[in-house]
């Protein structure tokens, strides 16, 4: 068997690692920010009957340009927006990916504040695009003036915007989207991403940057059915642009990237939107029982709009990680020292956690 040193390697992968957040079997796994309730049955038999009409024209080549699909996600995020503003594909990270294909690439860079979502790195790293990762302010937050000026001296193509940001939690105001937007508009005429993956968990007064969009053709909104959803494993992302962004990312898609067992899913499964979130309040109520709780225990979890909290005052980070994954209870360790995250859950899994955690600390 070869070994990777023996490929002829594009030379800038090599020494690198794949993303890989453990995927270990264990009672309560709160380490990805997935939604950990099941979807709901009335749902996933409504989804098993489109499958299974999908599967008598299986022979054919799916909707290349998933209209259908394009038209309920229009629908859901509401705003005025039509089908020819939405772009979708297998997770949120290939909507990225066809992102930097198309504005990205050799020569040219992108720029996010981080600790911020790994894989901007990874996929900036798969197209050739440079990247440069600008720390945040004070406990993770970030002001129009700081972002502006982090545009102006770095002349990104791309500026990343991850709001809530995984895997802090913070929200982003919309006055911090808009000095992006006039700083990179000033600075090089780029793009501005707001990765919105955590939108759902932000609550009525969480604004989504969908608001500003009109009049900012260079202004790109991702979002995943991969969280509030509960639907993960189906591997759904979109985006909201305007319509010559999604002509954009045509270029570089592959043909008929979205299988039709994918595109009659997600339909169904936003026929039925508001089933599908039903589990959204509860989880935002454990997030916030996190946050009081952790503080309750001498620890400093940080502000949080999304299905998780990330939080300091934690020792040794590895060895409290390893004594929970010992409970039964899988968190992650993000590479922050002093700090972990953990997912919201269920009530019952986030009081095993809480329980296994008070446990941990006191021996
Ligand atoms: C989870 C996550 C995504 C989405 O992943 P997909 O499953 O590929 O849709 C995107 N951005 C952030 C910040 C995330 O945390």
């Amino acid at each position: 068997m070869a070994r990777l040193e023996d490929l002829p390697l594009r030379s800038d992968l090599r020494g690198r690692t794949p993303y890989g957040a453990p995927q270990l079997h264990v009672p309560v796994a709160l380490n990805v920010n997935e939604n950990t309730h099941r979807i709901p049955e009335e749902v996933a038999v409504e989804i098993i009957e489109r499958l299974a009409g999908a599967v008598l024209d299986i022979n054919r080549y799916p909707d290349r340009e998933f209209m259908e699909l394009r038209q309920a996600l229009a629908s859901y995020l509401g705003f005025g927006l039509t089908p020819e503003q939405i772009w979708a594909a297998n997770g949120s990270n290939e909507v990225l990916q066809h992102i930097f294909q198309a504005f990205g690439g050799p020569g040219r860079s992108s720029l996010g504040f981080g600790p911020t979502y790994s894989m901007y790195a990874l996929i900036a790293q798969g197209t050739g695009t440079e990247y440069t990762d600008f720390p945040r302010e004070a406990r993770y937050e970030l002001t129009p003036e700081y972002v502006r000026s982090a545009i102006l001296e770095n002349k990104p193509n791309i500026v990343m915007l991850c709001s809530p940001n995984n895997p802090t939690g913070t929200p982003l105001d919309l006055a911090c989207i808009e000095a992006a937007y006039d700083a990179i508009t000033e600075a090089t005429g780029g793009i501005v991403v707001v990765d919105e993956a955590y939108a759902e968990f932000g609550g009525s007064t969480a604004i989504s940057a969908i608001s500003i969009l009109e009049g900012r053709e260079r202004l790109l909104i991702s979002r995943t059915m991969s969280k509030a959803f509960a639907f993960a494993g189906a591997r759904v992302g979109y985006l909201a642009a305007d319509s010559a962004v999604v002509d954009a990312l045509r270029l570089v898609r592959l043909p008929y990237h979205l299988s039709a067992f994918t595109q009659v899913a997600a339909e169904a499964a936003l026929a039925h939107s508001a089933t599908m979130l039903a589990t959204v309040d509860d989880i935002c109520y454990q997030r916030d029982r996190i946050v009081v709780e952790l503080k309750e225990l001498g620890l400093d979890p940080f502000r949080s709009d999304a299905n998780f909290v990330l939080f300091g005052g934690v020792s040794d980070s590895q060895s409290i990680f390893e004594k929970l994954l010992e409970r039964g209870v899988l968190i992650r360790n993000v590479g922050i020292p002093g700090t972990l995250r953990v997912s919201a859950g269920t009530e019952a899994e986030t009081t095993a956690f809480l329980s296994a955690l008070r446990e941990v600390l006191a021996n």
